[in-house]
């Protein structure tokens, strides 16, 4: 099956009443574990690289990858996905290299730590929409600023200072007409998300909530939302690891999501937590083992169980045979003749 666009998945998902899972890659492991996991759970699914992993694994080797995903399982709608891109320049190049979807995210300056102004956010973010649309590519921003850093990129903080502003947030939707867009609720990337299981006080899903009622078209992303389960830390820990005690986004929650317009899980720890965990035990357990396979083999078991049982709690799962792939050069006439408007003024209700 060729690669689709997330703005596909996303519609679809949104006519299900389920999310999609965006799960991120750095090698060929990771890859295997999230295709047998949409293949055991018949899931349509995001496939997302940062810049950092598009470095890590170079670009090529990435793309050829995911090729290769796609034309070992045609009956798997995928998407892959540029994951906070920084600039103009990045999102093209993604586009250029093959990428069906980008995120461009302007809630930060280039340098992926400086919080933008809101204007800045809305010029880079309408001139990637642009670009991307003519090309039938899907374009996700970001309004509000996430908390923690990952793979280099983030602001720090809490996740609380720069919560979405609801206003805000419809305003963008309306200068930048992108297809999704990723809020700040009080979560942050990495691990280390909240020190106790997380209440109202910490995670504002009645903005979330607010936000889809004003937005009904755009699809709503949750970025930081591993759930970081305590089995995971503790196989890590009892096999010599220091992991302090962290509490993830929980699963009830991002179901709460889902029922109101979430579409895209952002998930990224939790296999990280799975892959280092088999390793650990296996090291631990058997040192006088040296071939990479008896541990590789372990990581990506661990990390296909982890996702398929997110595509299982999102809901995805069942969903990959609902429908037919649209090319994305039939998504950019879509784009160009507005039925594909997401802009609050123009949807068609
Ligand atoms: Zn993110």
């Amino acid at each position: 099956m060729p690669l689709v666009t997330a703005r596909q998945l996303l519609d679809e998902a949104a006519k299900g009443g389920y999310g999609v899972g965006a799960f991120n890659v750095n090698n060929m492991e990771q890859i295997q574990a999230i295709m047998a996991a949409a293949v055991a759970t018949k899931s349509p699914v995001i496939v997302q690289a940062s810049r950092g992993a598009r470095t890590y694994a170079e670009d090529r080797y990435l793309y050829h990858l995911m090729l290769a995903a796609a034309e070992l399982h045609p009956e798997i709608p995928m998407s892959l996905h540029q994951d906070h891109g920084n600039s103009f320049d990045t999102c093209k190049s993604a586009i250029a290299l093959g990428f069906t979807s980008v995120m461009m995210d302007g809630s930060l300056r280039e340098d992926g730590k400086t919080p933008a102004t809101f204007e800045e956010n809305v010029q880079v973010t309408r001139r990637v929409v642009e670009y991307a649309h003519e090309r039938g590519v899907s374009v996700e921003g970001e309004i509000g600023v996430l908390g923690g850093v990952e793979d280099g990129h983030g602001a720090g903080g809490s996740g609380l200072e720069h919560v979405t502003d609801p206003d805000q947030a419809v305003e963008f939707a309306e200068r930048t007409g992108v297809d999704s867009l990723a809020i700040a609720i009080g979560t942050s990337h990495g691990a280390y998300k909240f020190s106790k299981k997380p209440d109202g006080s910490v995670l504002k899903m009645d903005i979330l909530i607010a936000i889809h009622k004003r937005l009904p078209h755009t699809h709503l992303v949750m970025h930081g939302s591993s759930s970081v389960p305590k089995d995971l830390q503790d196989v890590i820990n009892q096999y010599g690891g220091r992991l302090k005690p962290t509490w993830g986004v929980p699963i009830e929650e991002i179901q709460l999501g889902i029922r109101n317009g979430v579409r895209k899980i952002n998930v990224d720890t939790d296999s990280r937590l799975a892959i280092t965990g088999a390793i650990r035990k296996v090291f631990a357990e058997s040192p006088e083992k040296f071939d990479p396979r008896d541990y590789l083999k372990p990581a990506r078991e661990a990390m296909q169980k982890v996702v398929a049982a997110r595509m299982t709690q999102f809901g995805q799962a069942g969903h990959a045979g609902d429908y037919t792939p649209t090319p994305i050069s039939e998504m950019a006439k879509g784009y160009a003749s507005g039925k594909l408007d997401t802009r609050p003024s123009r949807a068609a209700r």
